[in-house]
């Protein structure tokens, strides 16, 4: 007896020989990360240009699944689906402001009529002028409208296959309020919503507090796969003891020492020839590292391209090291990179190894102080000429010549070993792949777009807003990123293209091919989602290619059929199961079952 669960709506299996694919033989040799060779290789995607790729059938079928399970738990979080354009005319983005702000990352172009417009890379313009005259009253709100759609974003480094593309699919969420507090309760809403979909799609997340970036608003966390490799874009510090996650570009930590003090009683200029890194001066002056206050010179460029890039001097303890996010986002800058030596020299008419704000007041350098200078005494920093340092030197001694007002920020980076900021705990440090986010963005958009509703009294305000983000392809392709082997990809079951292969191994015995027909009609009808490796390959080829496609479930009929059994092996499994065929269709659809 086979059991039955409800067929799908359109025809889910498929003949090995008719299947649309081309599975290749080597590693495409463009592709450093694991789940862009493998799904090039296995026939899932074919690049068309950098950064754009088709999703080829089972690709297509991955990327649905995603959708799907996308879709269900969007709709019974409470959120309605629309689908908005792709092309959008520059006029909307002039209005939010982000025409001038977003860079190169906007794909811009003109129509026939000479009118400007852009390739969608996001849809907060669009959303917020849809909602605008339709939600005109506090009794619509709150609403929260999402779509599933394609997304154009011409990338600095497009690289890594489908986890940084230019062109992706992107599920993006956007919530309408009256209130912080319904803000809140949408936010804590969409974060349930996200670790269930996670879950579904049978990848384990972490949800970190990070950086909220371009575009914009307070508040925002990300949803991360770990990994250990570079391909996990992202540093994730967290606690083990209470649970404290955050991206590094967001994460604080208690120092270990917050009192330095170098303990040189006068305040003294010293020669110190030739002596220009940190390890230098601590061994020369026989003192700790964190008693030196550093000087590193970055170089601000910004979005809006009439502001000329700007010298930033960050004075920083010296055991520390910049986040160039966090100084980014202090100096309102797109990016920052460190200056080279003749910037250096141009910008504090002294060369590296010297470096202090030390007279730097009038010059056009921005000087920024990091939270860990906060607290320290009778240190040692340059003098701001070759050779020579200053010992002694504390905040009280700066000038009116050396910094006009001493600013303090949080630009530095956590280490691994730091004190969580919420336990004190020890931090540690992993990798993670960003699969999602959610943002508050407050009135970032529906302020300068004018979007408004009108309150209880007649009064009209903007809307309170938040947005919330899912990488479809992304988190696909993060899936084979975390689930693979030598042999391929091992997908879980949840959003694999096909759940079961059967394959006959020689397809010229005709008692095997008749019973592989049977057992792919039982399969079929049971609803299971099926490949027939009819092809008329050796078994070894059809192996490979299974293990390479990544299959959950492989039903082998081979010989063993003379003593009425089949042989059944799960993908991520080292052994094989002989069964009866039916114990073996049966297998797989309780398994399917299960995992609805
Ligand atoms: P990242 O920091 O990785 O560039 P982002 O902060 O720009 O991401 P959002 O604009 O918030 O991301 O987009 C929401 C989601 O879309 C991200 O969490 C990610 O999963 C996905 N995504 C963003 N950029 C890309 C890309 N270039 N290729 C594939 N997926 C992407
Ligand atoms: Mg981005």
């Amino acid at each position: 007896m086979v059991i039955e669960i409800e067929p799908n709506f359109y025809e889910d299996f498929m003949r090995a020989s008719k299947l649309f694919i081309q599975t290749l033989r080597d590693f495409p040799n463009d592709a450093e990360a694991m789940s862009h060779k493998l799904l090039v290789r296995a026939g899932f995607i074919k690049k068309l240009a950098n950064g754009i790729y088709t999703y080829m059938p089972l690709m297509k079928r991955v990327l649905d699944k995603v959708s799907k399970i996308t879709r269900e738990e969007m709709n019974a979080a409470g959120a309605q689906e629309l689908l908005m354009p792709f092309v959008q005319p520059a006029e909307l983005w002039q209005k939010s402001g982000r025409w001038q702000v977003y860079g190169k990352e906007l794909m811009r172009m003109k129509d026939r009529h000479d009118n400007e417009m852009c390739l969608a890379p996001t849809h907060e313009e669009v959303v917020t002028s849809v909602a605008d005259g339709i939600l005109a009253s506090y009794k619509q709100l709150p609403v929260n409208l999402y779509h599933i759609q394609l997304k154009f974003r011409d990338e600095i480094r497009p690289r890594f296959g489908l986890l940084r593309g230019r062109e992706f699919i992107m599920k993006d969420a956007y919530s309408f309020h009256t209130s912080e507090e319904s803000l809140d309760e949408e936010y804590q809403n969409m974060a349930e919503a996200y670790k269930k979909i996670f879950k579904r799609c049978g990848l384990e997340t972490r949800m970190v507090q990070s950086d909220s970036g371009a575009i914009g608003g307070s508040v925002s966390h990300e949803f991360m796969v770990l990994v250990d490799t570079a391909v996990g874009e992202d540093d994730v510090f967290y606690c083990e003891k209470c649970g404290y996650s955050a991206n590094s570009n967001h994460a604080i930590s208690k120092l270990n020492e917050t009192e330095t003090d170098g303990g040189f009683k006068e305040l003294k200029t010293v020669d110190t020839p030739n002596v220009k890194t940190i390890e230098d001066l601590a061994k020369f002056f026989n003192i700790k590292e964190n008693c030196i206050l550093k000087a590193v010179l970055y170089i601000a460029s910004f979005a809006d391209e009439e502001t000329p890039d700007k010298p930033v001097l960050v004075m920083i303890r010296g055991d520390k090291e910049v986040e160039e996010t966090k100084l980014s986002n202090a100096v309102g800058a797109l990016e920052v990179r460190k200056a080279v030596d003749e910037e250096v020299v141009e910008a504090l008419g002294c060369e590296p190894g010297y470096l202090s704000f030390l007279g730097a007041a009038d010059k056009n350098v921005e000087i920024l102080f990091d939270e860990t200078a906060r607290g320290m005494n009778n240190f040692v920093i340059g003098a701001n000429e070759p050779h020579k340092h200053i010992t002694g030197y504390n905040f009280s001694d700066i000038t009116e010549k050396d910094v006009k007002e001493v600013k303090f920020f949080d630009i530095s980076l956590v280490k691994a070993g730091e004190g969580c900021p919420d336990c004190g705990a020890p931090l540690k440090i992993t990798r993670g792949i960003e699969v999602g986010n959610i943002f508050k963005l407050g009135t970032k958009y529906s302020k300068p777009m004018n979007a408004l509703y009108t309150d209880e009294n007649g009064k009209t305000h903007p809307y309170i807003m938040g947005c919330y983000g899912i990488g479809i392809s992304r988190t696909a392709a993060a899936a084979v990123e975390r689930y693979h082997d030598e042999f391929g990809i091992i997908w879980p079951l949840e959003i694999a293209p096909y759940h079961a292969v059967v394959v006959p191994v020689n397809t010229n015995d005709e008692a095997q091919v008749k019973l592989a027909e049977e057992i792919y009609e039982k399969l079929k009808k049971a609803g299971i989602e099926v490949v027939l490796d009819d092809r008329a390959d050796r078994a070894g080829v059809k192996f490979k290619d299974a293990d390479l496609i990544g299959y959950p479930f492989r039903i082998t009929v081979g010989k063993t059929i003379a003593e009425g059994l089949v042989e059944f092996k799960k993908r991520d499994e080292k052994d094989v199961l002989k069964l009866s065929p039916d114990e073996a269709v049966n297998l797989v659809v309780e398994q399917v079952s299960a995992a609805k």
